[in-house]
């Protein structure tokens, strides 16, 4: 096939996105999506759509490959085993580490080739300059290919030959990304049971997530040479101050899962005795629960 050609697999939300900026870029698109009619609108713009998987994994070496999860990527690149020799799978498919590695080890014994990659932006940022992507597997394959790579998303960074890696960053980022929402989430409750809009609270939001990188900067170092003296935050400082917020929480009527949830780190690490140290002696407990 062509060399600006590519293959889309997958077309939720991601992977139309990546489709429509490939058709941008004026690459000529084959796309295959369980539900057909999602690609609509692609194949009234140009793109091809295949008729199954073998036949969309035929059409071209680079098959992007976005789909909820490898269950999922299983379920359809199965029935297309012997479609895949000398292919370039581009998996962008969310996983842990381990299915990545297997999903190459699975590849590979079909005489394909994955590299992982692990999307740091949600579906507007696809195409954007700014936006990042991880890939892990092999290099020759990331600088072969990082024309597409680079349509994909402006910054697009090799993280080594372990195929899981891409995914373990992935994953780092996506739960940081996850458990700050939620966050977000249980403030905007415990303000809208206060009588405050989502928008009356989002100036103060903002400041808050703001600040959170100076703090990430102040640790990094302590954390890493372990260093966890209680000069600016003793974790008993820290307990009383996360009980406030369960129980402002609990007296308004929202739900406490997650501020319990904090509350319970917090007095596992007062039970271990770090009550006097920072509160980033929690680090050390989460890293080795039970020690
Ligand atoms: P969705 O889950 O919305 O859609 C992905 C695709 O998976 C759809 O095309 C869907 O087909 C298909 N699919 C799911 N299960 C099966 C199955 N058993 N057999 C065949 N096809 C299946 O995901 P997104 O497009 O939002 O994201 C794709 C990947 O990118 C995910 O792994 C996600 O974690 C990751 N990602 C997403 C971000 C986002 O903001 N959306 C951000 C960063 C990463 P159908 O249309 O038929 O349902």
């Amino acid at each position: 096939s062509a060399r600006n050609a590519v293959t889309v697999i997958g077309l939720g939300p991601m992977g139309h996105a990546m489709a429509e900026v490939l058709l941008d870029r004026g690459y000529a698109v084959t796309v295959w999506n369980r539900t057909a009619s999602r690609a609509d609108g692609l194949v009234a713009r140009g793109a091809t759509l295949a008729q199954s998987p073998a036949e969309a994994v035929v059409a071209n070496e680079v098959v992007i490959i976005s789909l909820t999860d490898y269950a999922a990527v299983d379920a359809v690149l199965e029935p297309a085993t012997h479609a895949l020799d000398g292919r370039v799978l581009l998996n962008l498919t969310s996983a842990t580490p381990e299915e990545a590695r297997a999903g190459a080890r699975w590849a590979a014994d079909h005489g394909a080739v994955q590299l992982t990659g692990g999307v740091n932006v949600p579906p507007s940022g696809i195409g954007q300059p700014e936006s990042l992507t991880f890939y892990s597997g092999p290099r020759e394959v990331f600088d072969r290919h990082r024309a597409v790579l680079d349509v994909l998303t402006g910054r697009a960074e090799h993280q080594g030959e372990d195929p899981g890696h891409a995914a373990l960053l992935y994953q780092l980022g996506v739960g940081m990304f996850w458990t700050a929402m939620l966050g977000y989430w249980q403030a905007v409750a415990l303000a809208r049971a206060n009588g405050l809009t989502a928008a009356d609270f989002l100036a103060q939001a903002d400041d808050t997530a703001n600040s959170l990188t100076r703090f990430f900067a102040f640790y990094a170092d302590r954390i890493d040479s372990g260093v966890h003296t209680g000069d600016v935050d003793r974790l008993a400082m820290g307990m009383a101050s996360v009980e406030h917020v369960l129980r402002t929480n609990a007296d308004s009527g929202v739900d406490t899962a997650l501020p319990a949830a904090v509350v319970d780190l917090f007095r596992r690490g007062v039970e271990a005795g770090r009550g006097a140290d920072s509160f980033s002696a929690l680090v050390e407990l989460m890293a080795k629960p039970g020690a």
